[in-house]
């Protein structure tokens, strides 16, 4: 390791040369407390900025243990020290002058969730912490300014290094609030399962969010309270007792009128796989980490899915058990998609009415008299949603206002009522009861054979070459600098993952959280081109051994670079099978 004083010297000597110069700086600084390292030098002043990384020893930061000693305690205490960094880092980014990116000082932006990022790790034998991020090599034109340069290593990062990375320069009171929120949510995860929920509530949650732009809590908001007949009360080993609604296993049914609060619960639910911050009113909101929502998703890629559990004799003739195509229908979509999920191992559905194809979810009585069921290819999910349950352990929790139809399915019925939920199983039962289901009893489906094999086919991650650099996506990098072997991931917020040119359409997954996380998607895939598609592996196995791969190693795993990546997000496995389901540079 050089000195930080030899850094300086370095700088002052490249000053006004060409932009390559600054190539040298690549390497490690020791600077008072930290040590700075210089991963990667952008080739000029419009490129993708250089990546930078602070590193701290455990010794150092002095973090106590009790913060991070529990894996669900680290991801917070690292997502709190990312957040003070960024709030550091925002006010000096572009103070320093030039050319193209000079200045920019880039960080990652943590929102409402709280996840494991490449951003800032810590580890959790030793309090080691690494803080990753993007700097702007200012330039004149493109020659190089490194009196610049110097202000940023020398005054602008030491002061937002010191002041943010180390125990002793923080608040001891929020990060010990924040570790107890951590143990008290992740308590929550564990009592779920013990009581066979698959999500809780809290009374006083503040579901709906400020705007269709703004993650933040809605400002006078009708607080979150659960029926009688639902609440259960959890002690927690920190906040004390806490009451709520405990959605059990089983199928709940979400009726009521429109918009007194349906959709703004369940996608609560939704994103309830992941914790969140402290104030954004969702902290006690935790479902089964394996939920999935399920929606239909017109036009996306099908590759050999058996969705003959839904879907049968088509008038094309086509083979459901091994469907394919290049664009679904709204049924066809849904159908892949509970498929899939159940491949992914989810054990809770969440389904919308509002996203879903109707003629998937149910047929009406009197469609059913005069459309006979020989002639629709079609058994929707009311008349598996039981079965699903019953043979397969997966929940339902499904929001409908227009159809009784799943009355007779529930075994809650809850009813959204001026944002406040009702349980009105009985009433709705005992109507139901009245109303008796004409339909036939249908045969029990056959298990979906889950042993689908994917290859790359032509123009995949791991066939072409790829020499651009990831331009990123606005804010910041969905940039894949670092290979050896360069594949170009780009991606547009939570939309698009695009790997080399191939778009990957991710809009319809809604549970993925941060953009960061479609990066990491683009990591994954592009690792898992080069060793997986070979076609002896099933999807299942893939997905397995890469999720395990990341638990065990970090998300830094999947990329083979000479250095980590700033950008990067854990998604779930869930998420990963979504996308190779939905890459279409895959033959099966
Ligand atoms: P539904 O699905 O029943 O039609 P939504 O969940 O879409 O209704 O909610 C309708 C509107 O009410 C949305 O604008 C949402 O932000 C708002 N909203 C939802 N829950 C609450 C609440 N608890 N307090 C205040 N406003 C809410
Ligand atoms: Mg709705």
């Amino acid at each position: 390791m050089k000195s930080s004083a030899e850094l300086r010297d370095l700088l002052d000597r490249i000053d006004r040369r060409g932009y390559p110069a600054y190539k040298e700086t690549k390497g490690i600084y020791q600077f008072g407390g930290y040590a700075l390292c210089i991963d990667h030098v952008q080739g000029d002043p419009f490129a993708a900025p250089s990546k930078v990384s602070i590193h701290i020893a455990g010794k150092d930061a002095g973090f106590p243990k009790e913060l991070f000693d529990k894996s669900w305690k680290r991801i917070m205490l690292q997502d709190y020290l990312l957040r003070q960094f960024y709030r550091a880092v925002e006010e000096y980014s572009f103070r320093a002058k030039g050319s193209g990116k000079s200045g920019l000082l880039a960080v990652s932006r943590p929102g409402q969730e709280i996840l494991e990022r490449s951003a800032c790790q810590m580890d959790a034998s030793n309090g080691n912490l690494i803080l990753r991020m993007e700097v702007g090599f200012p330039a004149n034109g493109r020659t190089v300014n490194s009196r610049e340069l110097e202000k940023i290593f020398f005054d602008f990062l030491p002061k937002c290094v010191k002041g943010n990375l180390f125990y002793k320069s923080l608040d001891a009171g929020i990060l010990k609030k924040n570790a107890n929120l951590a143990e008290d949510q992740q308590y929550i995860r564990e009592q779920l399962k013990e009581r066979g929920l698959v999500a809780f509530v809290a009374n006083g949650a503040v579901l709906p969010r400020e705007s269709g732009v703004s993650k933040r809590p809605m400002k006078q908001a009708v607080a979150f309270k659960a029926p009688a007949s639902m609440e259960v009360s959890i002690q927690l080993p920190h906040y004390g007792e806490l009451k709520g609604m405990g959605i059990p296993r089983g199928i709940t049914l979400i009726v009521g009128g429109g918009y007194h609060g349906k959709s703004t619960l369940l996608k609560a639910v939704e994103l309830g796989v992941y914790s969140h911050v402290a104030g954004d009113g969702r902290e006690y909101v935790i479902t089964d980490e394996t939920a999935m929502k399920i929606r239909a998703e017109d036009g996306r890629s099908i590759r050999n899915v058996d969705i003959s559990m839904f879907i049968n004799h088509l008038p094309n003739g086509k083979d459901t058990t091994v469907f394919s195509t290049e664009d679904a229908s709204g049924s066809t979509s849904q159908a892949a998609n509970v498929i899939e999920a159940m491949e992914a191992g989810t054990k809770t559905f969440l389904i919308d009415e509002d996203t879903s194809a109707t003629n998937f979810m149910i047929r009406d009585e009197l469609m059913q008299r005069v459309v006979n069921r020989a002639s629709e290819p079609i058994t929707p999910f009311v008349d598996r949603i039981r079965e699903i349950y019953e043979k397969y352990g997966i929940s339902t929790i499904l929001v409908a206002g227009s159809s009784g139809s799943y009355f007779h399915k529930a075994d809650k019925i809850l009813q959204m009522d001026c944002y406040e939920p009702k349980d009105i199983t009985e009433f709705a039962k005992a109507e139901a009861e009245r109303y008796p289901l004409a339909a036939e009893p249908v045969p029990e489906c056959k298990e979906p054979d889950f042993r689908r094999c994917p290859v790359q086919s032509g123009g995949g991650a791991s066939e072409r070459g790829g020499s651009g650099r990831g331009r990123g996506n606005g804010r910041r990098g969905g940039d894949a600098g670092g290979r050896e072997e360069r594949v170009k991931i780009k991606t547009t917020g939570c939309d698009t993952i695009s790997l080399n040119k191939e778009n990957i359409d991710m809009r319809y997954v809604e549970q993925l959280a941060d953009n960061e996380q479609m990066t990491s998607l683009g990591y994954i895939l592009s690792y898992a081109g080069k060793h997986y598609f070979s076609g002896r592996k099933s999807i299942q196995s893939i997905v397995e051994e890469i999720s395990g791969l990341i638990g065990e190693k970090g998300i830094g795993a999947v990329c083979e670079g000479s250095y980590l990546p700033s950008g990067l997000c854990v998604p779930r496995k869930q998420e990963i099978f979504a996308c190779l389901n939905r890459y279409r540079g895959l033959r099966f």
